[in-house]
């Protein structure tokens, strides 16, 4: 039996309930089809684009509720926020460790556009060590890179 890609976003969102409630979080409905939604696009997504998706099933949503969900899923732990491209996009980490914001990675190809997210906790050590030397406490550190991804490496 072939599973449908909603199959596995369907699981992927009660991971995400139940990792909400374990924190005493609840993945509202439109929490939920925030998240539905970015993961489903398979890549960073703006609240804007979000937002247009949305009003297909909710003709009132405005920014603020998008916004307000965004916050509750990155605060969660289930998304992160790419600064360079000021979009969204799933955590990869979900259902391997419990969800919280952990120190991330991100490759971004420039030719495809597509995100990679990377937890190396030796990079995270390192910028905690570094910055730490100038007296500053970091929580998290998220790095963005940019460059060539190994698909569109290989093809040119
Ligand atoms: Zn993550
Ligand atoms: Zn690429």
């Amino acid at each position: 039996m072939t599973k449908k890609p909603g199959d596995r976003i369907a699981r992927q969102l009660d991971q995400a309930a139940e990792a909400c409630a374990a924190k005493g979080g609840r993945l509202t409905d439109i929490r939920r089809s925030v998240l539905a939604l970015i993961i489903g696009s398979g890549g960073p997504v703006g609240a804007y684009a979000l937002l247009d998706q949305l009003k297909a099933e909710r003709a009132n949503a405005a920014p603020v509720t998008v916004y307000r969900a965004l916050d509750f899923l990155m605060e969660n732990g289930l998304i992160h926020k790419i600064e360079r491209l000021n979009a969204f996009v799933a955590c990869t980490e979900s259902g391997d460790h419990e969800h919280h914001e952990h120190s991330v990675q991100f490759l971004i190809c420039r030719k495809c556009g597509t995100v990679a997210e990377m937890e190396d906790h030796g990079i995270a050590a390192a910028v905690s060590k570094a910055a730490g030397r100038t007296g500053f406490r970091p929580d998290h550190a998220t790095v963005e890179v940019e460059g060539t991804c190994g698909s569109c490496t290989s093809a040119a």
